[in-house]
């Protein structure tokens, strides 16, 4: 275990008050123990508070620490790891669920987490329990900077109410995905009854996180007439909600104006969720005004969702596609990382790239290597999900 990666919730007091840092993989639970940083022979794996069932229990009774503790498992990229996280994940799907599970989206700078700061501690002030997480595409690639600044959401995260977790490092493929949506399952079963998950508009992200939540909210600025024209409608269509943020002061009559023409514009729009409007809104961040109107909606929405079904068919669709993309990756990697189809790739690829061979006589051929090294093999190769 490296001082590299050495997880950055050390110190068990400061384990809940950082905002949205990514925070490199760990290989293990112990990683925090001397021990364990010396390269020294680590005796217990299984301490008492690292049983699944104790663990489960005491994020059931709203522990931080244990829900710290379990968040942590599922982040690691030890293979041990996974399967206690998936022991406990089992323990806890039972709790999870009752949430309304809200996306943020808006390119850097719109005002995302003065924002989240801001609405979070009005929920907070409201007796809701709000967990904010965060999704940053980059995480895998560059080890996680757009949402990389620790000072964001400094009130919130000292709130007891509110607990905020950064973006996991993605470890492999998908692997992001996952562990925000187990987060999100833990973040439930621990009494959260809103999860705001928060992305940058890089790649996928907004498609992503658009699959993992109930309601999703797109962060916009003033000055429409260029942004409109540079937005791509497909952003636009994903959203329940367009907030102009930075309403306030010399720019807050502008930001009106940008609302009318981006309720023009959502109008001709299909909407993100069968039935509901999805209109523009705006806010201020910094004199927290909007807020109420923001919320009111968020829970109109709700209401509105329930009543006609939409809310439960949209989770167990989301549940579903989930599952699908698992298996995708997972099949994917498995073939990919195979030696036998390591060995045989750039053969096929120049044979069929030099057009001496058909494609799909490829990929027969490397099918066929691939079951055959499978059926060769003694176990199941490991999981490659983390
Ligand atoms: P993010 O990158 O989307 O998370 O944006 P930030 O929340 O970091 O905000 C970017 C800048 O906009 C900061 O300097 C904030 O102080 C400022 N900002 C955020 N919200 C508001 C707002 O409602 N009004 C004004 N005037 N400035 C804001």
């Amino acid at each position: 275990m490296t001082d590299e990666k050495k997880p950055e919730w050390f110190e068990p007091e400061k384990a809940d008050s950082f905002s949205s840092v990514v925070k490199p993989g760990v290989s293990g639970v112990n990683a925090d123990r001397p021990a364990a940083k010396a390269g020294r022979f680590v005796k217990k794996r299984n301490t008492p508070s690292l049983d699944p069932a104790t663990l489960a229990d005491e994020i059931k009774t709203g522990g931080r620490t244990a829900l710290a503790k379990g968040i942590t498992l599922i982040e690691s990229n030890a293979e041990h790891d996974f399967h206690t996280a998936q022991t406990l994940l089992h323990k806890l799907l039972p709790e999870s669920g009752r949430s309304i599970r809200i996306g943020i989206t808006g390119v850097p700078g719109a005002g995302k987490s003065t924002f989240i700061e801001s609405f979070g501690s009005y929920l907070c002030d409201r007796g809701h329990k709000v967990a904010v997480l965060a999704v940053d595409p980059t995480s895998s690639l560059t080890g996680g900077s757009i949402l990389g600044d620790k000072t964001r959401m400094e009130k919130l995260a000292r709130n007891p109410r509110a607990f905020i977790r950064p973006s996991p490092s993605g470890g492999k493929l998908g692997g992001v995905h996952r562990k925000t949506r187990e987060t999100m399952l833990l973040c439930e079963a621990a009494g959260f009854d809103v999860i705001l998950v928060e992305t940058v508009g890089v790649g996928q992200s907004e498609v992503i996180v658009r699959d993992m939540v109930d309601f999703f909210m797109l962060l916009v600025l003033t000055g429409a007439g260029d942004e409109l024209q540079g937005m791509k409608k497909g952003i636009m269509e994903l959203a329940d909600a367009v907030i102009v943020n930075k309403a306030d002061g010399p720019n807050e009559q502008s930001a009106k104006k940008t609302k009318e023409e981006y309720n023009r514009i959502l109008h001709f729009l299909q909407p993100a969720t069968k039935g509901w409007q999805t209109a523009a809104m705006t806010s201020s961040a910094i004199q927290n005004s909007g807020i109420d109107e923001i919320w009111e909606t968020i829970t109109a929405f709700e209401q509105f969702t329930k009543k006609s079904g939409i809310f439960g068919e949209r989770r167990r669709l989301q549940t579903k596609e989930w599952l699908n993309d698992m298996i995708i990756d997972q099949l994917q990697m498995n073939f990919f990382n195979n030696p036998a189809i390591k060995n045989l790739l750039p053969k096929v690829e120049n044979e069929v790239i030099s057009g001496n061979r058909p494609v799909a006589s490829g990929v027969d051929e490397l099918f066929k290597a691939f079951f055959e090294a499978k059926n060769k093999l003694s176990d199941l190769d490991s999981f490659s999900l983390l």
